[in-house]
């Protein structure tokens, strides 16, 4: 189906994005899911091109395009050619928009430029071995000791873990207040910061996710965003972005197992026809199609809320459910489809099938996705009382 939301200026965008991930990255993601982790140039080279923060300001060295259909762009070629381990949309899409809402101009020029070449990798750690999604049972604490903040505490599952440079951490502020999170910016090298193991995972082979630690890390004033009692206000104001660029991900990784399909199935046999021959095929394929084809342009019609500034979290969060469940059900059947194939890992459908699953779980689980979208409709206990 052909999409509404794209001018000639977007697809020509498009034509040399595709052409970047299919000669620059993809070549390279066999090597990178080897050694579990994306060579560090990969971010130089999308910086090179502007492909890094193109909505920065041209004052810290960014392209100052505010519009969220080129990055949409960026992140559905690297999933269809690139490397799907190659964070860019958490770099760009999740990370960096902290730095851009809260904090000030001295830190803005001090860590943007080196965010839009590429030197900078970005991380952001809110998990913790105890909590996940709910993230006011976090431990990890930092006290004002005058002239710097001492952080305290571990992380976990945080992606970019061994590679970035700079990296929001959340904490605890106020012992007395479940509520009063502060946002720190920890830089590579700072002394008390250790980085755990790279973790192994059922998929995402190239990211290196991993556990982070914090010994008594003297924080500078300096490196707290914005006020630091105020995380948690921060963090529901990315969420909205953060769960589309996660449902932009899923429909491009929906999209791309299904072309996969549609292409096996039609060259491999079974009883003297191609599989695609079969009903039982036609429909899978016919179904996918229709679900794919209408879950799109909702995604495609928030691309745009989000640009008019009119998207809300409870929206976002039905398109972070909608794509990511879909994503599951279509790799499912698509590595049904495959057969024997399907499951063996030369096969690109096996490792898409693997990568998925994490969807739901990260960026906030499917549960809760519902939750935010049934208390958005008043269906809250603690207002129903
Ligand atoms: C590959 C990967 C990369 C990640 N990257 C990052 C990162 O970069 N930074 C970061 O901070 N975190 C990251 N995470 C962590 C991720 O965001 C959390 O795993 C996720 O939020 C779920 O938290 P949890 O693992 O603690 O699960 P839990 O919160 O323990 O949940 C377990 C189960 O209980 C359900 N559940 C919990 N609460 C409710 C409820 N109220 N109602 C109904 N069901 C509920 C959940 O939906 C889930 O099914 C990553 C995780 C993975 C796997």
């Amino acid at each position: 189906m052909r999409r509404m939301i794209f001018e000639a200026e977007h697809d020509d965008f498009r034509r040399s994005v595709s052409r970047f991930f299919q000669t620059e990255i993809g070549p390279h993601a066999e090597k990178w899911r080897e050694q579990g982790f994306v060579d560090r140039w990969a971010y130089t080279k999308a910086g090179e091109q502007g492909y890094l923060l193109l909505w920065a300001d041209e004052k810290y060295g960014g392209a100052g395009i505010d519009d969220f259909r080129y990055e949409q762009i960026i992140i559905e070629e690297n999933i269809r050619h690139g490397d799907i381990g190659f964070y860019i949309n958490l770099h760009t899409g999740l990370v960096a928009p902290y730095i851009e809402k809260f904090g000030n101009d001295e830190q803005k020029q001090r860590w943007l430029p080196g965010c839009i070449t590429g030197e900078k990798i970005l991380a952001v750690a809110m998990t913790e071995p105890g909590t996940g999604s709910d993230l006011a049972g976090m431990k990890a604490t930092a006290v004002d000791k005058g002239d710097h903040w001492l952080l305290n505490g571990s992380k976990t599952y945080i992606s970019n873990g061994q590679l970035a440079d700079l990296i929001v951490v959340a904490a605890r502020t106020d012992p007395e207040s479940k509520h009063a999170i502060g946002l720190f910016m920890i830089e590579a090298g700072m002394e008390g910061f250790q980085r755990g193991k790279s973790l192994k995972k059922l998929g995402l082979k190239s990211q290196d996710t991993s556990e982070l630690f914090f010994d008594n890390v003297k924080v500078p004033k300096a490196n707290v965003l914005g006020d630091p009692t105020k995380g948690f206000a921060y963090l529901s104001q990315c969420l909205a972005r953060e769960r589309l660029v996660a449902a932009v991900g899923s429909m491009e990784a929906a999209q791309t197992a299904f072309d996969l399909t549609l292409e096996y199935i039609t060259t491999r046999k079974a009883f003297g026809k191609p599989i695609g021959a079969f009903q039982d095929a036609r429909f899978k394929m016919a179904n996918m199609r229709a679900q794919i084809d209408a879950t799109q342009c909702f995604i495609d019609q928030l691309a745009m809320e989000l640009n008019a500034g009119r998207l809300t979290g409870e929206v976002a969060a039905e398109a972070k459910l909608l794509a990511t469940e879909l994503e599951g059900r279509v790799m499912d059947d698509c590595v049904q489809l495959h057969g024997g194939a399907g499951y063996m890992e030369e096969y690109r459908i096996c490792r898409m099938y693997a990568d998925a699953r994490v969807t739901r779980i990260f960026a906030g689980t499917s549960e809760i996705m519902k939750e935010i979208i049934g208390r958005s409709l008043g269906l809250d206990e603690r207002k129903m009382k």
